[in-house]
């Protein structure tokens, strides 16, 4: 599933290529990309004949602002497995494509989701921290907003497991399992701690693990692991992948120490993977 690096790779790449185009069209491929809104008319009706003005993201989430008679901010979840392309107007149609937004300067946009389990979404307004979908959202991990002591307090608040609450959108915007695999792994703490049981230093370590872990993540243009689809908007895999020490590496020897990478089954059924010998 796309998380933080895959969503600012692909937000980067949207910024090159479609800011200051207008959006001619909305195909809907497959209706059902639009359940949020009341019909899709609702949503083409936020969307066609308006202006590009930047490219954001928020969590895992690209977001295009528009402009045109009223604000309007759409935002891609992409689900499992959604990706975005840009190609020109005449491309093959991709297997799997749920939306195609086809844009001034022929070029096409399309929102491709083989699973399906991802929507598009407009809102009428550019202040998207305020709408349902954010509101509740934590910080940036990567904005001046997410501090040692923002982590810490959010810890003494709560008592899941490490891992579970790495993943909590309310707590950090953006991680899912595959980096709060590898950032527990950087930090040397089990996804299974409680939180009530890290430490000061260890805060501070998982809090620089997220920093780094993230960073590397976008450098790398996200990851695309054995059972990941991603691919970025030019189609390309990232590398992220290559840099792994635990996700998806269960029974194989760890990088570190040589012990073999185990897999817990940690609340709500998620897998996680962790080095028994190298995080305590
Ligand atoms: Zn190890």
């Amino acid at each position: 599933m796309p998380e933080l690096p895959e969503a600012e790779t692909i937000r980067c790449q949207l910024e090159e290529e479609i800011v200051g185009a207008s959006i001619r069209r909305l195909d809907l491929h497959d209706r059902r990309v639009a359940r949020a809104h009341n019909s899709p008319k609702e949503l083409t009706s936020l969307v066609e004949g308006r202006r590009i003005v930047r490219v954001g993201r928020r969590g895992k989430a690209p977001l295009l602002f528009l402009d045109g008679k009223r604000p309007a901010t759409l935002v891609f979840r992409l689900g499992m497995t959604g990706l975005l392309r840009v190609v020109p107007p005449k491309a093959p149609v991709d297997k799997g494509t749920v939306v195609a937004l086809a844009l001034s300067g022929r070029k096409h946009l399309r929102f491709i989701d083989q699973r399906r389990l991802g929507s598009l979404v407009a809102y009428p307004t550019h202040d998207v921290d305020a709408t349902p979908e954010f509101e509740h959202y934590g910080p940036e991990p990567l904005s001046e907003d997410f501090t040692p002591g923002y982590l810490k307090n959010a810890f003494s608040r709560r008592s899941a497991r490490v891992g579970i609450v790495l993943m909590d959108q309310r707590v950090i915007a953006g991680i899912g399992k595959i980096y709060a695999d590898e950032v527990c792994f950087r930090a040397g703490i089990r996804p299974g701690r409680s939180v009530r049981r890290i430490s000061g230093p260890m805060c501070a370590r998982l809090w620089e693990a997220i920093r780094e872990v993230l960073s590397e993540g976008i450098e790398c243009r996200g990851s695309s692991a054995r059972d990941e689809t991603y691919r970025d908007v030019y189609g390309m895999r990232g590398s992220f992948q290559e840099r792994m020490y635990v996700y998806q590496r269960t029974g194989e020897p760890c990088r570190v120490c040589g012990t073999a990478i185990r897999r817990t089954a940690i609340t709500g059924g998620r897998g996680m993977h962790w080095c028994p010998e190298c995080q305590k």
